[in-house]
């Protein structure tokens, strides 16, 4: 048996969560929030312990060291010392072109991930603060990488190059990477496993604050609605997903923008939150309760482009065996889940809207007994998914 501990560290915050394995037993987890501002938080949960309480957290290594303290506490612990953490499993969200598989931290690898903070600007500089603080902290720790764009290298080329000229995927490595990839590869296999059947063809669903979906085909990723960057696709809480390119040189060459500018409203300002002015999905749902035209337009068009994917997805896999929603749009909104597969008899999918209203912590399938596709809800668990990995990795 052996304790992996799994950190998850972002630009102000750190999560981190030690599980037992193989029994994937969640033995403690916490998460040092406002990182380097006044009035830092800290919640921790072990057990029947919770601890929550505001602090001085200047940097990434002091939050590390509080949550090493918590674990080894004696009320808040659950290991005696370092020896009892066989390794710590970091998420490392872009591993571009040179990292398709889980591996051991040395001095070239972090060299690599800073390599590719261009294409990550925002996720790879934090995750190499969380391997570096974890370094210092346990130095006979063993740390192990794994990346988030890792699932989606079995993408073939024709859906992973962009026609454009060569050069750019041959010089500049331009091509699709896709994200979410330590969930897709989770839910999938749990739903591979929930409908017995290896050769299946699955479309995973992940709708959270960030949104993607990915086609896979006997258990590996053939195609997925993120690209080069974390905006393509589906339409996000803050980014628009999908848009005629034309759209951002206008908005340049005509409005005026910075290039930056531009990023920033396609990224920060629009989604959901350029719609209706909110990127919440409860408040969204409650105002076009309430009668909010906006709201309600929003979310017709939310779901109208899921339905798009999974029209395409079904396509390049010539049928469909499942269809999977996760993450904390998927796993909560029943009223997203219910717009999506309306009008999706032709294509095997029949909700049943009683159980669709049901909740649970639990896998459970929401579609009706004649349905010929599964329709499945399954709780993400990207720490479980990191944690398998560096078991597998350390036996
Ligand atoms: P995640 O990134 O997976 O944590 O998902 C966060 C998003 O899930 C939030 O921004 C909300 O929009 C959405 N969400 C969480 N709970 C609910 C809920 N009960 N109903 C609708 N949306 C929800």
């Amino acid at each position: 048996m052996s304790n992996i501990l799994i950190i998850n560290s972002g630009s102000s915050s750190l999560k981190f969560k030690l599980i037992n394995m193989p029994g994937e037993k969640v033995l403690a987890s916490g998460v040092v929030e406002r990182i380097g501002l006044k009035e830092s938080l800290i919640f921790y949960e072990s057990g029947s312990i919770y601890v929550s309480k505001k602090t001085n957290i200047p940097n990434h290594s002091s939050g590390l060291k509080e949550a090493t303290r918590l674990l080894m506490d004696y009320h808040t612990g659950v290991i005696k010392n370092q020896d009892d953490i066989a390794a710590i499993g970091h998420r490392v969200v872009h591993g571009g072109d040179l990292f398709y598989d889980t591996c051991l931290v040395d001095k070239k690898v972090k060299e690599q991930i800073k390599n590719l903070f261009s294409l990550a600007p925002l996720h790879n500089p934090p995750n190499l603060t969380g391997i570096e603080v974890a370094e210092e902290i346990f130095p006979n720790t063993r740390q192990i990488a794994v990346f988030d764009t890792a699932f989606h290298k079995t993408i073939p080329l024709k859906a992973r190059k962009y026609a454009i000229p060569n050069k750019f995927f041959e010089e500049h490595k331009i091509e699709l990477y896709g994200f979410h990839g330590i969930s897709h590869k989770y839910v999938s296999q749990q739903a591979i496993e929930y409908i017995n059947k290896p050769n299946s063809k699955i479309i995973s669903i992940h709708l959270g604050n960030g949104c993607s979906m990915t086609a896979v085909k006997n258990g590996e990723s053939i195609d997925h609605s993120l690209g080069f960057g974390p905006n393509n696709g589906l339409i996000m809480g803050t980014r628009s997903g999908d848009i005629d390119q034309s759209v951002i040189f206008f908005l340049i060459d005509k409005l005026g923008y910075s290039s930056q500018e531009a990023n920033q409203i396609l990224n920060k300002q629009s989604g959901m939150l350029g719609l209706t002015g909110n990127s919440d999905l409860r408040d969204i749902e409650d105002r076009a309760y309430e009668g909010d035209e906006s709201c309600k337009l929003a979310l017709e068009m939310n779901a109208y482009r899921i339905k798009k994917y999974i029209g395409a997805y079904a396509a390049i896999m010539n049928g469909l065996d499942a269809i999977i929603f996760t993450a904390g749009i998927g796993e909560n909104s029943s009223k997203i889940r219910e717009l999506v597969c309306k009008d999706m008899e032709f294509a095997g999918i029949e909700l049943d809207n009683d159980v669709n209203e049901m909740g649970s912590d639990e896998i459970r399938e929401i579609n009706k007994p004649e349905s010929k596709v599964k329709i499945l809800v399954i709780p993400t668990n990207e720490e479980l998914e990191i944690a398998k990995q560096c078991y597998q990795f350390i036996q």
